[in-house]
């Protein structure tokens, strides 16, 4: 709030005093008077001896008192003074024509014998007595209205003030402020005036005149200020030689009813309405009272509001703070478990590894330093055909994600399986920004698959695997539109080199057999099964018919090559094998086509037995292919 409104609300709180004080602030004395007047013997026969009375009056004062164009003399006081009159049957002489000051002289001079409204000062107290008073209106301070308040009469210091010359506040400013410079005016309507034009700084008066001076005088430049201590408390007063009148004065106010005073202050205060100056400002300065006192309603209302809506942000954010942070939390220990437990790692799009986890560096052997920088081709195992690799870059490349089972070596020369799903990350234009794999140990699980699939004494698939691998591969060739080739192959005259040897002796055979078998077949796609005691089978695919042939011979030459003795090999000094195969194009009804080729395989076998061992016979083709039994023996 600026300082127009504070000053706005003061003249409120002097209009609404004015108001109080004029509806109801009645001396207590007065409130508690009865309606009738009893005087004593003595009291009625001084008002029979005294029937006249000359009345010092303020001719212009309004609205307490004052003579209008009609000569009548009009005002608050002057109905109390009628009242007064008619209740002690007396009649008042009225002093019409001469101003305030010479009245004032006329009473000191006992040309006069009453005020009828006036401030009882301690100068008036030396030559009248006063009744209580019965009329009380602050007394404000006037400035030009260029000023924006006084907040009391020190802000006055220095400043010239009028008065009017023999009022009160004369009286009360000489003593209580000294320093003030006044200006004594001839009345009030001179005093404000002087003050419209700038010849003096403020005028000091009770506010019911200086609103109806204001009024009458159309003084629109001037405006209340501000308030002082005191207020207009007039009474009657009475000459001090005539003591017996006072108290029958005030046996008269008393019994003027609480009806009548109201009435009183009615007309006048509804006429100062009437005249429509402070009836206005009030309204006005009400309306901006009730805007401002809206404005801090709906203000607080809004801020409160406001605070509690911060209040209820603040605990969203502290909330939302917590569940993130909780959140947070959360993740941290779950990139704890993932980093401990997940073989991850990330690369950029080179494929040089950017990060890792711990997972991935305790399978694999090496330090995080070791693989940050270097590429994944630091845990290939041989074992794993370079077209996995190629596979896998033309899928991640493309976009795509890649899964499958990769055999990586350790640091140490060990390995380890794991399921690998590898994808490409994207950057904020949706171009690849490398790539990132999750590993899954699976290890155990190729050992437990291995050993399911794998012949105990020879480390060779078993006979059960091959029964799984025949039809895949078949489909496979068929796919690729190579040739399928099974061979069966079998120890010649076994049965005498264990007999002859040991059973033991004869195992040792079979596992340097199967060495001879892993270590030729040596390509992807190439099986080698034991699939019974001595017997053993082969699947390949091929491009060209005749490779199978040529296969074969070097298995059976490489066996041969070993030179293990077998001293009842009719066939020779060394243990031999003869081999059983069969080439086919794959195409139609499958599992018909696997029992016919083993059995022609089977067939070809048998055929290479009767042709005298140690030798290879393809079915279907009528030459011996391989050293016939004659050459050897
Ligand atoms: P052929 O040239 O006709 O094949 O004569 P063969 O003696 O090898 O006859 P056959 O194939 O029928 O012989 C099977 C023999 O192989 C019987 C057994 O003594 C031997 N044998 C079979 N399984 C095993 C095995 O697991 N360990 C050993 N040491 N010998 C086996
Ligand atoms: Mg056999
Ligand atoms: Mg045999």
């Amino acid at each position: 709030m600026g300082t127009g409104l504070i000053e706005r609300l003061k003249i409120v709180k002097i209009i609404i005093a004015v108001l109080a004080a004029s509806l109801m602030a009645m001396p207590n004395a007065l409130l508690a008077s009865t309606p009738t007047i009893e005087l004593s013997e003595a009291e009625q026969q001084w008002l029979q001896a005294h029937p006249s009375i000359r009345l010092a009056v303020d001719i212009d004062w309004s609205p307490f008192e004052y003579v209008d164009d009609d000569s009548n003399y009009v005002g608050m006081a002057a109905e109390y003074i009628n009242l007064v009159g008619q209740k002690l049957g007396i009649r008042f002489d009225i002093e019409k024509e001469k101003p305030w000051s010479e009245v004032v002289d006329a009473v000191k001079k006992r040309e006069l014998d009453m005020f009828s409204c006036v401030v009882a000062t301690a100068q008036r107290r030396e030559y009248a007595d006063f009744t209580q008073p019965y009329l009380s209106f602050p007394m404000v301070i006037v400035t030009s209205d260029q000023v924006a308040y006084v907040n009391g009469i020190r802000d006055l210091k220095n400043e010239t003030v009028a008065v009017v010359r023999g009022y009160a506040t004369q009286d009360l400013l000489e003593k209580d402020h000294p320093n003030l410079d006044l200006y004594l005016a001839d009345n009030v309507a001179d005093a404000l005036e002087k003050l419209s034009h700038g010849k003096v700084y403020a005028y000091i008066g009770n506010i019911a005149t200086v609103s109806d001076v204001i009024r009458r005088e159309g003084l629109t430049n001037i405006k209340i200020s501000g308030e002082t201590p005191y207020s207009y408390e007039l009474s009657m007063a009475v000459r001090n030689d005539w003591p017996e009148f006072t108290p029958i004065l005030q046996k008269a106010l008393d019994s003027i009813t609480e009806q009548e005073r109201d009435q009183i202050y009615r007309n006048w205060i509804k006429l100062r309405y009437e005249h429509g100056f402070d009836y206005e400002l009030l309204w006005k300065v009400l309306a901006v009272v009730f805007l401002v006192i809206g404005i801090i309603l709906f203000w607080n209302r809004r801020l409160s509001r406001e605070v509690a809506r911060r209040i209820e942000a603040e605990k969203r954010v502290q909330d939302a703070h917590h569940r993130l942070e909780q959140a947070n939390n959360e993740l941290v220990s779950y990139v704890d478990i993932v980093d401990k437990h997940v073989i991850t790692s990330s690369t950029d799009v080179r494929g040089v590894i950017t990060s890792t986890s711990d997972a991935f560096c305790e399978i694999s052997g090496y330090s995080q330093q070791e693989l940050l920088g270097a590429t994944h081709r630091i845990v290939r195992h041989e074992d794993m055909p370079e077209s996995i690799y190629e596979d896998m870059w033309s899928t991640i490349s493309s976009g795509k994600t890649w899964e499958g089972e990769i055999k990586n070596k350790k640091k140490n020369g060990g390995y380890y399986w794991v399921q690998a799903y590898i994808s490409p990350n994207f950057d904020e234009q949706g171009n690849i920004s490398g790539y990132t794999a999750i590993r899954e140990d699976i290890t155990n699980k190729k050992l437990a698959e291995a050993l399911s699939v794998t012949d105990e004494l020879t480390s060779l698939f078993n006979r059960r695997h091959f029964n799984n691998l025949f039809p895949q591969e078949m489909a496979r060739a068929e796919r690729e539109k190579k040739t399928f080739v099974l061979m069966i192959i079998d120890v010649d005259y076994f049965k005498p080199y264990n007999d002859n040897y040991g059973h033991q002796q004869g195992d040792n055979v079979l596992q340097q057999i199967s060495r001879v078998l892993q270590e030729t077949l040596r390509r992807a796609g190439d099986f080698a099964f034991r699939i019974g005691g001595e017997e053993f089978a082969v699947i390949v695919t091929v491009e060209d018919a005749a490779d199978a042939v040529v296969l074969a011979e070097n298995l059976r030459a490489s066996v041969e090559a070993l030179e293990l003795a077998h001293e009842h090999n009719p066939v020779g000094p060394v243990v031999t094998i003869s081999i059983g195969l069969k080439t086919h194009h794959c195409s139609g009804d499958q599992s018909a086509e696997m029992d016919l080729i083993y059995r022609l395989a089977d067939d070809a076998l048998y055929q290479a037995k009767d042709n005298g061992r140690n030798q290879v016979v393809e079915h279907g083709r009528a030459d011996v292919i391989g050293k016939p039994a004659a050459a050897t023996s």
